[in-house]
């Protein structure tokens, strides 16, 4: 039996739902972008909207109803893009660890997937990176007490 369209369409769902959930970062900031595409759109026919409800309130300045209405979409439409856009940055600007490549807070010292230092220890006596375990400062010789 031949499949219908809604049989391949239920299929391609449950493909791409397996995909969501294997690349879990990588889908959010697709549907993400999916999204703002779709606000961009709904802002850009709200303007078409706008320029001939306009050009009808040029003809006959008592009807403005619509153009006041119309307006406020527009600004709402406007700011669900800015709020899409801003979440997509936080997903993009989110730090991973160098070792197991789990995400991390910005401010993080260790990774707390695998525990990985993710800021270098710093000598006291003379600022210079050290290195994990280091007894003694590799630049000026400072015992390290950390
Ligand atoms: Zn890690
Ligand atoms: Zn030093």
């Amino acid at each position: 039996m031949a499949m219908s369209l809604g049989d391949l369409g239920k299929m391609a769902t449950r493909i791409g739902q397996d995909a969501i959930k294997k690349t879990q970062q990588f889908a959010d900031v697709t549907a993400l972008k999916l999204k703002l595409e779709e606000t961009k759109n709904v802002t850009d026919n709200l303007y078409k909207q706008l320029g001939a409800v306009y050009f009808k309130h040029c003809q006959d300045p008592s009807y403005s109803e619509a153009l006041e209405q119309l307006c406020e979409q527009v600004a709402q439409s406007l700011a669900h893009t800015e709020e899409i856009s801003a979440q997509i940055q936080a997903i993009q600007t989110v730090r991973r660890c160098t070792q197991c490549g789990g995400e991390i807070p910005n401010n993080a010292a260790f990774c707390t997937d695998c525990g990985t230092r993710m800021i270098a220890l710093r000598c006291a006596s003379c600022g210079a990176a050290l290195l994990e375990g280091a007894k003694f400062c590799n630049e000026c010789g400072a015992k390290n007490d950390n």
